[in-house]
């Protein structure tokens, strides 16, 4: 039996790891938070900073290849992690995602369109930025934002932007122009080490409070806008030689154009559909794609829906638990604070 290191142990580290045990590989989980929704469903935890020396030694002594599951992995600890064993999917990955100027270069250059942008490193940059897009854009900062945090919208040129680069930390920015988006899809796609590539449907997604609320499939897209969404997806793996699930977000425009928004070099929350609604989930694909074994086609058997439950959603469960051809997955959470993904119902349609 073969083991798997997962650094981070949030629940999609939760969710590899029940798929890596049913492929028969053990997990170790490298997280510093004791008794994570990762570690109570893995073999074992090392209890530390995800760049703890020590730690990322023992890892690479007991493992036989790692991953990880959320994209702010420190760089540096992953690169010296592939010295020694394969890390998957390959640092260059964390790189480009990590930094949203860095991510939209990286697209552009795939061939693929994002959203216009400008580097921001000032209020006078903010301000001849949104001099450019007529005082409309989104600015948010370069790293580390997630589910909307470190956003800041510009809706109008009499919207005021005194202030705004302080009031986002005064950290590296971006400001990208606003897209005008009819709807939000995202695709999880997978590379295996033999350079295969499967994907699964696109998925359309609505948020709310900048938090995924609720992934739908199938999308409401034509098939010409779901197979530049698949290509898309395709250029982006082979671009960075990569290995394992990738999930990109897209905006779709009123007639069907995409904008790439983002890509998480991860299994992703508007995948979770697939665990109800396709014989293999985009965690199973995952271990299968970084462990070297046959990816599967990605077919899905049903339509379905997926939402979060977020925060105090879960005293819903009732509800849930009596909705027929739901499946319910809960993430080992115990307190429910506001906006805190405890768990995901996906119905089938
Ligand atoms: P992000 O953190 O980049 O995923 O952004 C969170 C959400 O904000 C997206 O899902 C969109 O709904 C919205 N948003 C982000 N960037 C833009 C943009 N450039 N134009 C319009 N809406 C955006």
């Amino acid at each position: 039996m073969r083991t798997i290191g997962i650094i981070g142990g949030g629940q999609l580290g939760r969710m590899l790891a029940m798929a890596a045990a049913r492929l028969n590989f053990r997990t170790i989980i490298l997280e510093p938070q004791v008794d994570c929704p990762a570690a109570q469903v893995a073999n074992s935890q090392i209890v530390a900073a995800y760049d703890d020396p020590t730690a990322l030694e023992r890892l690479a002594a007991e493992c036989d290849v790692v991953t990880y599951e959320f994209e702010n992995v420190p760089v540096d600890a992953a690169e010296r992690l592939s010295r020694s064993l394969p890390v998957f999917p390959p640092p260059k990955a964390l790189e480009v995602s990590q930094d949203r100027v860095t991510e939209k270069q990286f697209l552009n250059g795939c061939g693929i369109e994002t959203a216009r942008f400008h580097a921001i490193d000032s209020q006078a940059d903010l301000e001849q930025a949104l001099a450019d897009f007529s005082g409309k854009g989104v600015l948010k900062t370069r790293r580390l934002g997630y589910d909307g945090k470190g956003q800041r919208v510009f809706k109008d040129a009499t919207d005021d932007a005194t202030g705004a680069y302080a009031a986002l930390g005064g950290v590296p920015s971006i400001l990208e122009s606003f897209v005008p988006f009819e709807r939000e899809i995202s695709i999880i796609a997978a590379r295996g080490i033999d350079g295969t590539i499967s994907c699964y449907d696109p998925a359309e997604n609505i948020h709310r409070n900048g938090i995924l609320h609720t992934s739908t499939v199938p999308a409401s897209i034509n098939g010409a806008t779901a197979e530049a969404a698949r290509l898309a997806a395709t250029a982006v793996l082979t671009a960075l030689g990569y290995v394992g699930v990738i999930g990109m977000e897209f905006f779709v425009l009123a007639d069907g154009t995409l904008i790439a928004n983002e890509i998480a070099p991860r299994v992703h929350n508007s995948g979770h559909w697939t665990e109800a609604a396709c014989v293999v989930s985009q965690f199973e694909q995952h271990i299968r794609a970084i462990s070297g074994l046959a990816l599967a086609d990605g077919s899905k058997h049903s339509g379905c829906i997926m939402q979060n439950l977020i925060g105090d959603d879960i005293d819903d469960l009732p509800v849930w638990l009596a909705k027929p051809n739901a499946m319910i997955h809960l993430y080992g959470k115990t307190e429910a604070r506001p906006g805190r993904k405890m768990g995901h119902v996906t119905w089938l349609a």
